[in-house]
């Protein structure tokens, strides 16, 4: 089906912001540099799930389930937001979070909770089969669940991020302005491949530049197949022909530091420049990360100094909220 036909709901306005970062520019003194605001997405603090939500719910909903069930971190920005998304939806919502309970829920957990999100804790290698046995257990108790997998990275969410690069397509043709490389903070792949398919539909010449933040998938070489198949299963949802493969994709995986969810030095400096030097906000896990690298590669001179780099702000600032002991 065409992306307008696609069973959708409404769960932000949009389009979000495209800003300048005028004062982080000069301060590193090289390409100019420009960001994206899904920060700003307006459902319960924001973050790039929300798009690709709009479409997943749209298809449970023309699908008649009731009760949602996804799974992610502890500190999980996707669960969050599906928790919130539910409630905006009439619809129930069951977590699978890696990790145990905690005795004072804080940041994106404390939000769960005030969702009403009910919760299954289980180890991170179990996420899987702890949603299949929670999706059986749903069907015993007579309801109808739809299981969204980790991220919303399957071909239903993902055409959130293709619909998310036609509205930048035509802020930038309405601002004059070409963007030689988008930089964007990449985990499950959905935002980075959906990027990359609507960038071939909707003609944007630039580069998309995915920063990986989850040393699960060590190294260029196992991601690369994911991005390929999750684009190509998308492409095929928009009854387009394109074909993707691994060389399809532009990915660093260089600023893993220690690990998922443990941030550094890296992080901690581009919390404080970003805050402030434009009192913008971002998350240790994911956002932190990828600018931080972002900042790096400048440093190096990665880029022409006469390019246009655009930050995709993927959201996460509340993951601040159970760092703060890290931060201060
Ligand atoms: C999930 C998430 C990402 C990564 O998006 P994927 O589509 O999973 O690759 C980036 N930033 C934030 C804040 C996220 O929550």
């Amino acid at each position: 089906m065409k992306i307008d036909q696609l069973p959708k709901v409404s769960l932000t306005q949009l389009k979000t912001p495209i800003e300048v970062l005028k004062n982080l520019t000069q301060k590193l003194n090289g390409p100019s540099l420009y960001i994206k605001r899904d920060d700003l997405t307006d459902l319960a603090l924001g973050g790039n799930k929300t798009r690709k939500l709009e479409y997943l719910i749209g298809d449970a909903k023309q699908k008649r389930a009731n009760t949602l069930i996804t799974a992610g971190g502890i500190q999980s920005n996707h669960c969050r937001l599906t928790a919130a998304a539910a409630c905006k939806t009439g619809l129930d919502c069951e977590l699978v979070l890696a990790g145990s309970k905690a005795e004072k829920p804080n940041g994106n957990l404390l939000l769960d909770e005030i969702f009403g999100a009910k919760i299954n804790w289980c180890e991170r290698d179990q996420r899987e089969a702890t949603m299949n046995l929670v999706v059986e257990r749903l069907q015993q108790e007579g309801k109808r669940p739809y299981m969204i997998p980790v991220g919303g990275s399957n071909e239903v969410g993902t055409v959130g991020y293709v619909a998310a690069m036609k509205e930048l397509k035509e802020q930038i043709d309405a601002m004059n302005l070409t963007i030689d490389t988008i930089v964007v903070a990449s985990s499950s792949g959905g935002t980075h491949a959906g990027l990359q398919l609507g960038a071939k539909l909707f003609g944007f010449d630039g580069t998309i530049l995915g920063l990986s933040i989850d040393q699960v998938k060590i190294g260029v070489d196992s991601f690369l197949p994911v991005l390929a198949k999750i684009a190509n299963a998308t492409a095929e949802r928009l009854e387009s022909d394109i074909v993707f493969r691994e060389d399809s994709f532009q990915l660093i995986c260089d600023y893993l530091g220690d690990g998922y969810a443990i941030p550094g030095e890296m992080e901690r400096e581009a919390i404080q420049l970003l805050s402030r030097l434009e009192g913008i906000l971002l998350g240790p896990v994911y956002t932190a990360r990828a600018m931080g690298g972002l900042i790096d590669l400048i440093r190096q001179g990665y880029f022409e100094s006469n390019h246009n780099i655009l930050f995709w702000h993927t959201g996460g600032v509340p993951e601040l909220f159970a760092y703060n002991e890290w931060i201060c």
